[in-house]
């Protein structure tokens, strides 16, 4: 047995969404591979009374939804789910909790490892790690707490939060996810770095022109109308996977292997943003809001279920982020994420200036990174499958060109149970782009916004394109 891939894992909202829909297919895929094998146990817990049976079932329908395996192996692998029903405030249920935890982690041999998932909404997370501690729940083994974003809704929410779950959790066992970092893609940056020295070389504020960074979605708010309202796409995505994404391709050091030089260095540049005044706020952030679309066959954003008629709530936004750094000052990070674009895209374009030919690459080179895998499997570099690339300014390292796909969950589950913090995000971190967040948020809500202001299947409002027309630049992806 590897003892570190032993362990009960105790997933609060073991009956919801993210949990049947990421976690237990992710859980099931690590299972198969033999990862996962027999010494472990997971405990789904919930408000409703279910038997283990009922919660079997419905991990297996779920799976069924993702997977065309034999249902025998699906069933085999939910007899390692157990539920419990738990309210987060009632102290019997931990003791229950605790108690049924011990008992598997005997029948199951789990090394005395917890791992305690949060999958439940945001406001529960601090009331639940402080029951986990103060009721006793830690055992003997490693005792890890993984927390789902959204982490707080600004800095101050984040530093109650923050402030609650470390009285439980040393910062060491807290797991923050954001699972942009378990995409093969923006894990491979890095590395690609690393192994590239004339691209290396190039990326500072000499050679590069400016970087954008895209997260577009075709799709609207789906069912999901109520937590947006409660969001909106600075906070859903550029305070997060946005920045990380930057932290990815701007940090100093990418050949650091030791989480703790990693996010050292994310801190630093993360630490390096210009704040923006509010004038600057207007001149260099744009919002925006979708309508129905040209034959209004779409629903407008204030249509949506759970969507206020009136609502405020920006469903895209593009901005320019700029840093005090030496490495990058003067070079503009253009982000850009909106709901409703054109098609689904995520994706990275470094364009170099006029000087680059210095190091033998041509003028105005554009970088084009796709986040997501293509196919399911792929990973492109400028657009070319990687088999396929014949150009020689980038190679990808022999690690990176891999044809089997994993899901980002499943490659942070591997990493919680190893104990390897890489690829999530650590407090120093999140409060410097909460910081810069909560500057232009604060700015946005002081004012009223003509909403709304871009057709659906629109590369969003006007505006997003004048604030780089403005610098004589233009968007790569457009
Ligand atoms: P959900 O509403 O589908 O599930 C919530 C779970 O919490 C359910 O199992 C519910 O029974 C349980 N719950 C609610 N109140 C409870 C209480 N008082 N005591 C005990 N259990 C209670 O939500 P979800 O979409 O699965 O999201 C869960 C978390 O993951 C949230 O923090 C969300 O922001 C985050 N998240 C979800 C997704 C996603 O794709 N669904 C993506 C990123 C982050």
């Amino acid at each position: 047995m590897v003892k570190e891939r032993a362990a009960i894992f105790i997933i609060f909202g073991g009956s919801g969404d993210l949990a049947h829909r990421k976690l237990y297919p992710s859980l099931f895929r690590l299972y198969k591979s033999g990862f996962l094998k027999d010494h472990f146990a997971v405990i789904g817990t919930a408000r409703r009374p279910w038997s283990d049976d009922y919660f079997r079932e419905t991990v297996v329908t779920s799976l069924k939804e993702s997977f065309d395996d034999d249902e025998a192996i699906m069933k085999e692998f939910a007899q390692h789910f157990f539920y419990q029903s738990h309210d987060v405030n009632d102290s019997e249920h931990y003791i229950a909790l605790k108690n049924l935890a011990a008992k598997l982690d005997d029948q199951f041999d789990a090394g005395h490892n917890r791992v305690y998932y949060m999958a439940i909404a945001p406001r529960f997370f601090g009331t639940v790690a402080e029951h986990i501690n103060s009721e006793g729940l830690k055992a003997e083994g490693y005792n890890r707490l993984v927390i789902e974003k959204p982490f707080g809704r600004d800095l101050d929410s984040a530093c109650e939060l923050n402030g609650n779950i470390s009285k439980a959790f040393p910062e060491d066992d807290i797991y923050r996810i954001d699972h942009y970092l378990g995409k093969e893609m923006i894990q491979a940056i890095p590395n690609i770095r690393a192994h590239n020295d004339k691209f290396e070389e190039a990326l500072n504020s000499k050679y590069v022109s400016n970087i954008q960074v895209t997260l577009a979605e075709a799709l609207g708010v789906e069912d999901r109308g109520g937590y947006y309202e409660t969001a909106g796409v600075l906070r859903d995505m550029v305070q997060n996977h946005i920045m990380q994404i930057i932290g990815a391709v701007a940090s100093d050091e990418p050949e650091a292997t030791e989480a703790k030089v990693i996010h050292k260095n994310r801190t630093e540049l993360f630490n390096s943003l210009k704040v923006l005044t509010p004038e600057e706020v207007d001149k260099d952030f744009v919002r925006g809001q979708y309508d129905t679309d040209e034959l209004a066959e779409n629903k407008a954003y204030r249509q949506e279920d759970n969507v206020a008629e009136d609502s405020q709530i920006e469903t895209f936004t593009a901005g320019k982020i700029q840093f005090n750094s030496e490495r990058w000052s003067g070079v503009p990070f253009y982000v850009r994420s909106g709901k409703r674009m054109p098609a689904k895209s995520s994706r990275i374009d470094i364009v170099f200036n006029e000087k680059v030919e210095e190091l033998g690459i041509r003028p105005n080179t554009v970088v084009t990174l796709l986040i997501e895998k293509v196919d399911g499997h792929k990973v492109l570099i400028n657009g070319i499958d990687y088999k396929d690339s014949k150009q020689d300014f980038i190679k990808l390292p022999d690690e990176t060109k891999t044809d089997k796909a994993r899901e980002a969950y499943e490659s942070l589950i591997i990493d919680i149970l190893a104990g390897n913090r890489i690829h999530f995000t650590l407090w120093d971190e999140l409060r410097s782009t909460w910081k810069y967040i909560d500057a232009i948020r604060q700015r946005w809500d002081s004012q009223t916004a003509d909403f709304p202001n871009y057709l659906s299947g629109t590369m969003g409002p006007d505006s997003a394109e004048m604030l780089l027309e403005r610098d004589g630049n233009s968007w790569i992806w457009d």
